[in-house]
């Protein structure tokens, strides 16, 4: 099996400079923003968030909201990859999928929609 390829996201790791939630400094991880599996071919500059070590902990473990930190074009690819705005903010809301009022989840869906 081959080592993973991480040229295109190279790019994104060299030029961040700190954790794109909290604004950490320091070591940084890139995060898929959505699940590896979703994936045909190679992750995208755009397919990953640098976070740290605390917030991709939390992200993976679905307990983070990192839709107000994402780019658009970061938006965009996760509704691709994801195929489809309600399954992209599935995973990008975490637990606030569920707990959030359905206002905010309306308007962060007609966001990606109209995107
Ligand atoms: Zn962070």
């Amino acid at each position: 099996m081959r080592a993973r390829d991480w040229s295109d996201t190279n790019a994104v790791a060299a030029a961040a400079t700190g954790c794109q939630v909290c604004g950490r400094q320091g070591k940084l991880q890139r995060a898929h923003i959505i699940g590896r599996a979703r994936y045909r071919g190679r992750p995208q500059g755009d397919d990953v968030a640098m976070l740290c070590v605390c917030c991709h902990g939390l992200y993976d473990a679905h307990r983070l909201d990192i839709y107000p930190h994402l780019t658009s074009a970061q938006r965009a690819r996760a509704v691709v990859v994801a195929g489809g705005a309600g399954m992209a903010l599935r995973r990008l809301m975490g637990a606030r999928w569920r707990t959030a009022p359905g206002s905010l989840l309306d308007q962060r869906l007609r966001e990606l929609e109209d995107g």
